[in-house]
């Protein structure tokens, strides 16, 4: 793995961003120059790329390079954060649901009456 690597993503507004990956012998570091990510945030060129999704490339020859990442990258803690995030985000739109669910029949029991007696 090289020490730096620059991958260009597509992006909506047409001008490709540049994700730099840097590794060192125990770490690795991702920057995105993207609106979110030059203030550090998480996006999803950092996420997409991490997770393998080569139709981010904006140069298909960057093929092989994200898999080598993506190899390296796969056995890190990165993954082991990611799919506790996962897991939460799934959790978070379930409880979306339920709650939802549970705010139709509060609307519901007051158009239709609620049990005084
Ligand atoms: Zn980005």
């Amino acid at each position: 793995m090289k020490p730096e690597t620059i991958i260009k993503v597509i992006s909506s507004s047409g001008e490709p961003y540049d994700v730099h990956f840097e590794f060192s012998d125990n770490k690795f570091k991702v920057h995105c120059n993207c609106p979110a990510g030059i203030y550090g945030k998480l996006c999803k060129h950092k996420t997409g790329l991490l997770g393998g999704d080569s139709s981010l490339l904006f140069n298909k020859t960057d093929y092989e390079i994200l898999q080598q990442i993506h190899e390296v990258v796969k056995k890190s803690k990165y993954t082991e954060i990611m799919t506790s995030y996962n897991i939460l985000l799934k959790e978070i739109d379930a409880a979306q649901k339920k709650e939802k669910k549970i705010k139709e029949q509060i609307a519901q029991s007051l158009k239709t009456g609620i049990d005084i007696s």
